[in-house]
Parts: structure tokens; sequence; C-alpha cells
């Protein structure tokens, strides 16, 4: 059974996500829980936890194929003393919102060094609030994104995740999101058949495919190893059909949410159909 949906808006409220999802005919999906270009929105609702849960029952959907992203401004790894306490509040309030809302996951994408410090001490830097945030919060997993590595943005590599989580000190409470754009845009060459396997080889010696929580299922339009995150359509970039009727198919990836953020939501429906026959 694979899970597929869409990132879907939780505009006028998170209670509307489960909806959205269903009429798409979708299996899994991602939300935010507040708006993520804002520090702070206003807490959630009895009544919208309430709905929440109720619709998700009635649409059946299970915490393991809802995958919450958290806001785009945090930076787990920033470099200045002055603002990094703001940006861990802020996972903290997103990891509770979480919790309020009984799930199990929130993704979040490791944080940039900005150049302001080393590469190895915003991976020590990101695990320190990953613990810290972890000792707050009960039942929640945080599930790491691998980057494109635009910019200083950490992450790109398997080796930078694998440095994260050997610090974490709750290790059951730590997961990995491979997002297949970023990948390619990384320089794994997850396009080609032995491309693939190498790269699954490689993320299963390197972090441990035991870690793998989610999949964020992206075509892209950017070149291998360009480190630059362009989002395609399912079959539309250069990753191609192939690679997808590749991954769906591929057993490993079971009962985990394959998430679309795809940039054409007029076929978002057809996309999760395709990918649904396919698997
Ligand atoms: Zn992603
Ligand atoms: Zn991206």
């Amino acid at each position: 059974m694979k899970y597929v949906g869409p990132h879907v808006s939780a505009s006028g409220g998170v209670e509307n996500a489960p909806e959205a999802a269903h009429q798409l005919g979708a299996t899994a999906f991602a939300l935010f829980t507040k708006n993520q270009r804002q520090w702070k929105s206003a807490p959630l609702s009895q009544e919208s936890i309430q709905l929440f849960k109720e619709r998700c029952e009635k649409y059946g959907y299970k915490p393991e194929q809802i995958l919450p992203h958290d806001s785009y401004l945090i930076n787990l790894g920033q470099p200045d003393e002055a603002t990094l306490p703001k940006s861990r509040e802020a996972f903290l309030d997103e990891m509770q919102r979480c919790e309020q809302l009984g799930l199990k996951m929130l993704n979040f994408h490791p944080g940039s060094h900005l150049k302001m410090i080393t590469l190895e001490q915003c991976l020590d830097r990101i695990a320190e609030s990953i613990n810290m945030t972890l000792d707050k919060t009960n039942g929640v997993i945080a599930v790491i994104e691998n980057t494109a590595g635009q910019g200083s943005n950490v992450g790109f590599s398997f080796q930078h995740i694998a440095h994260i989580i050997s610090k974490i000190e709750d290790k059951s409470r730590v997961g990995v999101c491979i997002d297949t754009c970023h990948t390619y845009s990384a320089g794994y060459d997850l396009k080609t058949a032995d491309g693939y396997e190498a790269t699954w080889k490689e993320f299963d010696e390197t972090i441990g495919l035991n870690y793998l929580k989610a999949i964020h299922l992206n075509d892209t339009k950017k070149e291998l190893g360009s480190h630059v995150d362009r989002h395609d359509s399912i079959g539309k970039g250069l990753l191609g059909m192939e690679f997808f009727e590749r991954i769906a198919k591929d057993k490993r990836f079971e009962n985990i949410p394959f998430i679309l953020e795809t940039p054409d939501e007029s076929v978002w429906a057809e996309e999760i159909k395709l990918l649904l026959n396919l698997s």
C-alpha cells in the first residue's frame, strides 16, 4: 500500500486539510499547521483540533499518512546567538501543535550556516536544537528533510544528516524525509536504474533505511548537482517517468507518505491516481 498525496492548503483552519486531500483522492497529505511565513500564529482552537481529528478519522487518514511541514523562517542552525532562540521557540511551537493534533511527525529543513559558522558547527547546533525540543515534547518524530544545498543550506549530503542523527539523544524520535528533486539537485543520480540503486544503497549505509519516514516526490527542472531547488510535475522534469515508475513500485517504501510538492495543482488528482496505479 502506497500513501500518496499533496501538500494541501490549510487556509481557513487545519480542519480543512483532510477534506481537501480527500477530494483529490489522496491517501496521504502534508500541511502547515500555522502560517508558514510568519513567526507567530494564534494557538489552535479546541474546535479546530477536534474537527481535524474527526475529519481525519472520517476520511481514513492515520497519523502515519500525514506529514506536517514547519515554517520556512525557522533555522535550527542559526549562527547568530541572539536570534537562535526565536527559531527554537517557533520549532517547539510547531512540535506542540503536532502533539495537539495527534500527529506523529514534523518535517523540517535542517538549517543554514549563513557563512558565519562552519558546516560542522551548524550541524551540531541543529542537533542541539532538536534535542532541546524533543526534551519538551512527546511522541512526535523530528523528520529532517534533505536539501538541494542552495545558498548556505546544510543537509544536502547524506553525511550531513547522519552527523545530525549521531548527536540526537533519543534516536527513536528522529527520522528523514527524502525529497527526490533535492536529492538529484544535490548530485545523487536517482534517474538511471544504476544510480537509483546506488543512491538508496548509499542512503542505507550512511544513514540507515530504518530512519526513512517520508518521501517528497517531486520532479526537477534543474540538472544533476546544480544545487538549485526547482520542483517540476511528475514525469515532466529531468527525473522523468521511468524514475517515478521505479519508485512507485519499490517495496521498501510501503506505508510511508509520498508527498507531492509539484507546482501544478490542477494535475494533482491525476498525479495521485497515476502513482497509486503504478504501485
Ligand atoms: Zn520537499
Ligand atoms: Zn524543494
